[in-house]
């Protein structure tokens, strides 16, 4: 045998690298990890039952295979009959690093989309409960919808604009940049000293107040003022 055919091949084609379109580009934008940031509006902290005080920021995971496109669908997901929208500003990261320091955090910024964090809310909460992870209420199949990123190079890093959400055109959230605890380039920094922060990565920047369940057939319609649209069906 000839020892000199060593490439090493995958077991099976590899899965396609998640992606999000880029407005006013044919680019797209490869998605490496998805972060989000619990309570960061203290207006949602209160109506979850919690004291909306500074207290650490803290975050959990989301699958990057799990984003849906703006006009694209949301299946109602299995096991849960309590599945809640929460529309949240996201962060899209063209570089990274560990410990950035809030002066810095910025220049890692690609620009910003409107995401929605779908929540099982009830297998949340039994989990809570228990004092387990909470996969299995937010890392679900198709609960990462996130529209076009826009990036920064167009629009700034907004830190005012009105943060609201339409289900069958009926308002239920609103907030405002300007009422999140922790704002981006705190979350970047914080986030760096525990994780290796990287290009492709995302950030929920966290929801408002008014979350609440969806119905199949429900059409959402998410806008963060000065960033842009996400719209999904539920089905
Ligand atoms: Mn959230």
């Amino acid at each position: 045998m000839s020892a000199t055919n060593t490439t090493v091949k995958y077991a099976f084609p590899p899965h396609e690298i998640p992606s999000l379109p880029i407005h006013n580009s044919i680019d797209v934008f490869p998605v490496h990890r998805i972060y989000c940031v619990g309570r960061n509006y203290a207006d949602h902290a209160i109506e979850m039952g919690h004291d909306p005080s500074r207290d650490e920021p803290f975050f959990f995971q989301k699958n990057p295979d799990t984003l849906v496109p703006s006009g694209g669908v949301f299946p109602y997901p299995e096991r849960s009959n309590d599945v809640h929208h929460e529309l949240e500003m996201v962060v899209a990261l063209k570089s990274g690093g560990r410990n950035i320091s809030i002066e810095k955090a910025l220049d890692h910024v690609f620009g910003y989309g409107v995401g929605l964090d779908m929540t099982r809310r009830d297998l949340q909460g039994e989990a809570k409960k228990a004092g387990r992870p909470w996969e299995i209420g937010k890392a679900f199949e198709h609960a990462a919808p996130c529209s076009a990123l826009v990036p920064a190079s167009e629009i700034g890093h907004p830190v005012k604009g009105a943060v609201t959400l339409w289900v069958n055109g009926v308002l239920k959230q609103q907030g405002d940049l300007d009422q999140l605890i922790w704002k981006v380039p705190e979350m970047i920094s914080y986030l760096s000293g525990l994780f290796e922060l990287k290009a492709g990565d995302l950030i929920y920047t966290g929801t408002p107040a008014g979350v609440g369940p969806v119905q199949r057939g429900d059409e959402l319609l998410g806008v963060v003022e000065g960033v842009g649209e996400l719209k999904i069906k539920v089905a």
